[in-house]
């Protein structure tokens, strides 16, 4: 057994990282200003998308998303069960309708095939997750968002640097949002990112993000600007501070091989776990696409063991192996279960999910001893708990 704590998850971050943050407070300058647009330039220019609006989360990038389309009582927004309670939460709290439709049983994005017979007059957007980093098949989605006139919301808070048929996640024609938080493979502390081609959209989450005001507080305070500013709308404060900027102006670069390591270890445990019968392993979608591995999730066939999940993830502590729990299906949560019941057996492939997924440690910094750590611990346990 190893002698000292793996964790699930924890951040790449070095010098470049470290001087750029301490550049920012000693220059006198921590929030929002020249840091925050390099990165919003270089993160624009890396996804390859038109118009990129840095936020403090991706959660309040999911807000003023919803704000900037109008959304409102009434309306309804098809997602999927398998996510951070976030993309659900976001559109009730504009008082629209979350409308769950089932995951596919192995990558656990949602069924594309399944969201026709949600559609309804009220319906007005999709949101459909890159889970764990694999793209979405985002085609079929597209081509019903046409047919119903809806908008496509893409929740790429996983799914930094991931790729689907050739071209990058947040390129395409719809509206993606990033999260840099701690865990995902790209960090700025918190922080998130609205990526779309439509200017307008743009330009309103923009506005919305910092008070209304027509003109950003460090533009008015540069040696160039004046100090008046006009409210043009009731804003929110979700804007991202250049202490924030300044780490992922650093971490940006070093992405890809971010996620190269991320992929050699996925591939590890795929390869090192192939025969354990007491585990699903996470399965890839047919058609071409670049995985940015931000979670390693396998199921935990609980029906072959003595032990629920938890006691599973419990017992990996005890060896000291790190887990994590991506996600607990957002219909099993307490105010969706009193608020919004789903018929019992209508999300079958999240509901076994739910009850059986476990993220095992992935991340840059983790050695292949780390990894063959992991893969040791999980079988013990495996054989302590055997039906
Ligand atoms: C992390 C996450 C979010 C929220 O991101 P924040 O930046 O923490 O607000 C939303 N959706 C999914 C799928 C996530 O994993």
């Amino acid at each position: 057994m190893r002698s000292e704590f793996l964790p699930f998850s924890t951040p790449t971050l070095e010098d470049a990282e470290i001087n750029e943050v301490v550049d920012s407070l000693r220059s006198g300058w921590i929030t929002t200003g020249p840091k925050v647009k390099r990165f919003e330039d270089a993160f624009r220019a890396y996804v390859g998308a038109p118009y990129a609006v840095p936020l403090s989360s991706a959660t309040a990038g999911l807000h003023l998303t919803l704000l900037a389309l109008g959304i409102k009582e009434g309306d309804e927004i098809i997602t999927t069960p398998m996510t951070f309670a976030s993309t659900a939460s976001i559109p009730v709290l504009c008082g629209a309708k979350p409308v769950l439709v089932d995951i596919e049983p192995g990558t656990l994005n949602i069924d594309a095939g399944k969201i026709r017979a949600k559609i309804t007059p009220k319906t007005r957007a999709i949101i459909p997750v890159h889970f764990a980093g694999q793209s979405c098949d985002l085609d079929p989605i597209f081509a019903l968002a046409r047919e119903f006139g809806l908008t496509v919301i893409e929740d790429a808070a996983h799914a930094a640097g991931a790729e689907y048929k050739g071209k990058r996640i947040g390129s395409f024609d719809s509206i993606s949002i990033f999260s840099f938080h701690p865990n995902k493979n790209l960090t700025t502390g918190e922080g998130g990112m609205v990526c779309t081609p439509d200017e307008t959209l743009a330009e309103e989450v923009s506005l919305l993000k910092f008070h209304g005001m027509s003109r950003e507080a460090w533009k008015r305070f540069a040696a160039s600007g004046t100090p008046n500013c006009d409210i043009v709308l009731p804003g929110f404060k979700y804007n991202m501070m250049d202490i924030q900027a300044a780490i992922g102006i650093h971490q940006l670069p070093k992405l890809d091989r971010f996620i190269d390591r991320r992929t050699e270890i996925a591939a590890f445990y795929n390869q090192a776990l192939a025969d354990v019968a007491e585990l699903a392993l996470p399965a890839c979608g047919p058609y071409q696409q670049r995985h940015a591995w931000h979670l390693y999730t396998p199921l935990v066939r609980v029906e072959l063991l003595d032990i629920d999940r938890d006691g599973f993830m419990a017992e990996l502590k005890k060896l000291n192996i790190g887990t994590g729990l991506h996600y607990k299906a957002v219909h099993h949560h307490a105010w969706y279960r009193e608020h919004l019941p789903q018929p019992a057996g209508s999300l079958p492939n999240a509901d076994y999910a739910s009850d059986r997924i476990l993220s095992l440690p992935l991340f840059p910094k983790m050695t292949d001893e780390d990894a063959r750590d992991v893969v040791e611990a999980v079988k013990d346990v495996i054989v302590k708990f055997k039906k």
